[in-house]
């Protein structure tokens, strides 16, 4: 869906009211009609007291008038129901747009952005603060014209009945406007703390629940438990502070705003002893009057959900305005897969004096393996991304048989790389569909044949319902290692020239991990390999090691040679040796070195 961009809230609300526009006129032309209708009923009731007081009321007239007063109600409430109706069909159907074009913008969104988003905080921009427009959106619009129009209605009749009443009328309005003012002071700035702490509530309570088995295993439920609860209390104490700062001022401008029998009553009673006005006339000033700061108090409680409606807008439209990667249309013809770096540098953070790669050269050809290397932190994975090109690189050029990374279109590029990441995210869809996903249009034979060669079939035989167990029945059955083996099925599967995999066997038994090293290695022939690996054995046959670390390239080579010539290689294989031996003398079932 296009995204019209704009920084103003309400043109980004216009343009998406613009999906249901008729709908959202006609409820505001009923919600009016029905305000002005639920005026004849005072009409009626100032004939018939008329009447009364003269003593000429008849049967039939006092019959007619009930009748204009109880049809004129019904008409009312069916406009305004009917309003209501129409406001949340367009409510939901705004709601609808603005997540799509959410969910829009994480697809083109720099790769980088969204999975540096933690799940709670997703939830949280997609679901939770696009609900709060239900309300305001269903409800205000119409509601608001509603009570706008009707004060300035009973104003204007007030006014032709008597202009010193309809002054009156309005004396409760100075009264109110001090403490309004004082409650309506800094609201944005708090409103948004308020959501913040909402949100960190939510954040909190996900990654409890999301972590809770390393909570457990690590024994850490208290401190994990004491951010959960220190969110809530955060939560807790800003929002009562927050309440006990206004309360008095709401209450007090709530008690006072429709009090509007204040000015009027006195008024009337002196304009009717003076003879100014009839009995008849003041009964219906006072009533009039009454019904009309009840709409103007609405109003006050309207403009605060549309301060609400605002701050939401605002954030889901900075989020929708956000800086996509600029990408070309055209697509790219390939000769080969060859991977290039030239002097590239790469910082997460625009000011950030720290690279978290630091003008690195080298080359990964296709047909041969090659390997990222080097301690936690070094930039291994980064370099990945930086193929799949989550982020855009600062300075240098990554180039892909030749061509720049950023003249290939992103949908070209996801064809074109298989990219197996340390998270193996499962669709809950059924594990058979979970591998089709690599390639939409292989049969089940293909799938299944994919899943033996990533040594994943026979667990998958083994469940209840074999290939058509769903991930979420499977989940807490599968082993980190057999998510990964699925993800691999899946990568297979997809047969991309270039196979990026970052830690891909840190979670495979070591039984299992050199078969489907083995594997990969003959599905890949005439690719371009890129692993990224804890264990020096699974990349000691690569065909070029490149050595990471702090962000630049230690040195790189074939493993005797790193053995030779870089300390670091050395000293990091002579600890996976000793992690080796101290595996054996544990028993634990090796089969590679
Ligand atoms: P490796 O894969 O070698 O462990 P990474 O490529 O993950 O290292 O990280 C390289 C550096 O970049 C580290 O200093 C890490 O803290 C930093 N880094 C990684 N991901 C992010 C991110 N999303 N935002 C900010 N800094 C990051």
């Amino acid at each position: 869906m296009k995204n019209n961009k704009t920084s103003k809230w309400y043109n980004t609300l216009l343009w998406y009211a613009s999906y249901c526009k008729g709908k959202m006129i006609l409820s505001i032309v009923l919600s009016i009609s029905g305000v002005l209708l639920s005026l004849i009923p005072f009409y009626a009731i100032y004939k018939i007291i008329e009447k009364v007081i003269a003593n000429s009321i008849t049967l039939e007239f006092g019959l007619k008038y009930c009748i204009i007063a109880a049809v004129s109600y019904i008409l009312s409430s069916v406009f305004k129901s009917i309003s209501t109706g129409l406001s949340h069909v367009s409510a939901y159907t705004i709601l609808e747009k603005l997540r799509l074009s959410v969910i829009d913008k994480f697809n083109r969104a720099p790769l980088g952005y969204v999975s540096g988003k933690s799940i709670g905080e997703i939830k949280n921009m997609v679901v939770d603060r696009i609900d709060n427009l239900e309300m305001p959106i269903a409800h205000v619009i119409p509601e608001f014209s509603g009570n706008f129009v009707l004060p300035i209605v009973v104003f204007v009749i007030l006014m032709i009945i008597d202009y010193r009443m309809a002054l009156a009328s309005l004396v409760t309005v100075p009264l109110t406007i001090i403490p309004f003012s004082f409650l309506t002071k800094g609201f944005n700035e708090k409103y948004a703390k308020y959501i913040k702490s909402g949100n960190d509530v939510s954040s909190a309570i996900v990654e409890y629940v999301e972590g809770i088995e390393v909570i457990k295993a690590f024994s850490k439920s208290q401190s994990a438990y004491k951010k959960y609860s220190d969110a809530i209390e955060g939560f807790r104490s800003f929002a009562l502070d927050w309440l006990k700062s206004t309360w008095l001022a709401v209450k007090l401008s709530f008690a006072i705003f429709p009090s509007t029998l204040l000015g009027t009553l006195p008024l009337g009673i002196l304009l009717y002893i003076k003879g100014a006005i009839t009995p008849s006339e003041l009964c219906l000033c006072l009533m009039l009057s009454m019904g009309m700061m009840g709409s103007l108090a609405n109003i006050e409680i309207f403009m605060n959900d549309l301060r609400k409606m605002r701050y939401t807008v605002e954030e889901t439209t900075e989020f929708l305005d956000m800086e996509e990667l600029p990408e070309k249309q055209t697509e790219v013809i390939f000769n080969n897969y060859n991977i290039e770096f030239e002097d590239v540098s790469f910082s997460y953070e625009q000011d950030n004096e720290q690279k978290a790669v630091n003008n690195i050269s080298f080359s990964m050809n296709q047909d041969r393996f090659s390997a990222l290397i080097g301690p936690s932190g070094s930039g291994k994975s980064t370099i990945a991304k930086l193929i799949a090109r989550f982020w855009d690189i600062d300075s240098g050029k990554i180039t892909i048989g030749g061509n720049d990374i950023k003249e290939i279109p992103l949908k070209q590029l996801s064809q074109i790389v298989s990219f197996v990441t340390q998270d193996n995210f499962l669709f809950n869809c059924s594990l058979m569909e979970n591998i089709r996903l690599g390639n939409i249009n292989a049969t089940d034979e293909e799938v299944i044949k994919a899943s033996k060669v990533a040594m994943c079939h026979e667990f998958i035989e083994k469940l209840d319902n074999g290939y058509d167990t769903t991930a979420g029945e499977a989940g807490a059955k599968l082993s980190g290692g057999e998510k990964q083996r699925i993800a691999i099925a899946r990568m297979i599967l997809k047969d991309a020239p270039i196979v990026l995999l970052d830690e891909a066997s840190a979670f495979t038994d070591p039984e299992n991990e050199h078969k489907i090293q083995q594997s990969i290695k003959a599905l890949t022939k005439d690719k371009t390999l890129i692993c990224i690996a804890h264990r020096l054995s699974t990349v000691s046959h690569a065909d070029n090691i490149v050595v990471l670390d702090e962000g630049s390239i230690e040195n790189q080579g074939k493993h005797k040679e790193l053995l030779e010539t870089c300390e670091l290689y050395k000293n990091m294989w002579l600890a996976h040796i000793g992690a080796k031996k101290r595996s054996i003398v544990r028993g634990e079932v090796l089969t590679d070195v």
